[in-house]
């Protein structure tokens, strides 16, 4: 216990140390897209399909089909096929970190390794001890989306669009007032297109019983093309639902057309004057989930170790180009907070300890 209070006494001294120096005064970015897959497992993001929960019927309903569409001979080429948009232009363009056999490490620093307290470190910039369910229970601490939206500039643009009903709990929609729309929220009728896709949404299947994550982005997409704010959290559930379902086929179906969305929000951005070279996206997940080929890969939390292990990607304006990154120093989720603040130019300080920004990845003039 004292050990690790003393390394974030650590890590705070540092974090005053890098602020001073690194204020980039020809910083481009000016509008955040933070984009999370929910317990997407890096061995699939840097390795492609799992060969060995392929083959298992119990996971893999159609092996065939699922090989034809995403295996390939090399590792590589596999990948490749799932994440495309990562791949292609994240890789050639931005930051892609977590590949652990290539020495890379991240990883959660909560105990608990499943999604409240993960999304808590992710987004609150620490591990609370006390963040310790799933439950519908308002986070006691304040978020990074909370105090960007409190900043000069910043009021009434922020919004969160999010597959799972308690992401409102997470980011505390009653105390923050951030514009959360998650799960059975109605979309709000601002244009023709929202008001279909809030149809629709009554009444499709919900295979997983949260809303479809095509739903949950083409809401946001369309929502800002008609409000156009500066910062937006797209949270994304299927992944982790299809994962507990034990359905290989689907858990990386899903995956690969979240890739889809989120190449397709980079285009439709990249045509907007607003957007275009000035933003800023953010992948990344909550948690890990059990190690490659193994059965576990379904689960995740405290009694699995790999589950804390996690992938996250950068791309935008003051991103250097590093493709996928080889051993770098450990990285972990709470430095995240810090980070999204520093991209648009703020210091994150609130009324809790914070973990320092991620090094090398917020701003070009560092
Ligand atoms: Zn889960």
């Amino acid at each position: 216990m004292k050990k690790s209070q003393l390394s974030f006494g650590l890590l705070l001294l540092l974090s005053v140390v890098v602020s001073a120096s690194s204020f980039a005064q020809n910083r481009k970015t000016e509008n955040l897209v933070v984009i999370t897959l929910d317990g997407l497992r890096w061995q699939e993001v840097f390795q492609g399909l799992d060969k060995v929960i392929v083959k298992q019927e119990m996971f893999t309903k159609n092996a065939k089909g699922l090989r034809e569409s995403f295996a390939a001979d090399a590792t590589e080429s596999s990948r490749q096929k799932i994440f495309p948009f990562l791949w292609s232009t994240v890789a050639k363009e931005g930051q892609i970190y977590g590949n652990r056999l290539k020495g890379s490490l991240v990883n959660v620093k909560n105990k608990y390794q499943f999604s409240y307290p993960g999304y808590n470190e992710l987004f609150t910039g620490f591990p609370d001890v006390r963040i310790n369910s799933n439950d519908n229970i308002n986070n006691p601490n304040e978020n990074v989306f909370e105090f960007i939206q409190k900043q000069p500039g910043y009021e009434n643009e922020v919004a969160v669009f999010a597959t799972w009903e308690t992401m409102p709990y997470i980011l505390n929609r009653d105390r923050s007032g951030l514009n959360i729309n998650a799960d059975r929220d109605s979309f709000p009728a601002l244009s023709p297109e929202l008001k279909l896709l809030d149809d629709l949404q009554k009444l499709v299947t919900r295979p997983v019983e949260v809303r479809l994550d095509s739903l949950t982005y083409m809401g946001a997409r369309e929502y800002m093309k008609v409000k156009h704010p500066k910062v937006m959290y797209i949270s994304f559930g299927e992944t982790d639902e299809f994962a507990h379902e034990k359905e290989y086929d689907q858990y990386i179906k899903t995956a690969h057309s979240a890739d889809s969305m989120i190449a397709d929000l980079w285009t439709t951005l990249q045509a907007m004057e607003q957007y275009r070279d000035k933003t800023t996206f953010v992948i990344t997940c909550d948690h890990g989930r059990g190690g490659l080929g193994r059965d576990t890969w379904a689960e995740h939390g405290d009694e699995i170790p790999e589950s804390g292990q996690i992938w996250m990607a950068f791309l935008g304006p003051d991103t250097k180009a590093l493709g996928e990154v080889k051993n770098s120093p450990q990285l972990y989720q709470g430095q995240m907070a810090t980070t999204l603040a520093r991209f648009l130019g703020l210091e994150f300080k609130t009324n809790h300890p914070t973990m320092t920004p991620f090094p090398g990845v917020s701003v070009t003039a560092q």
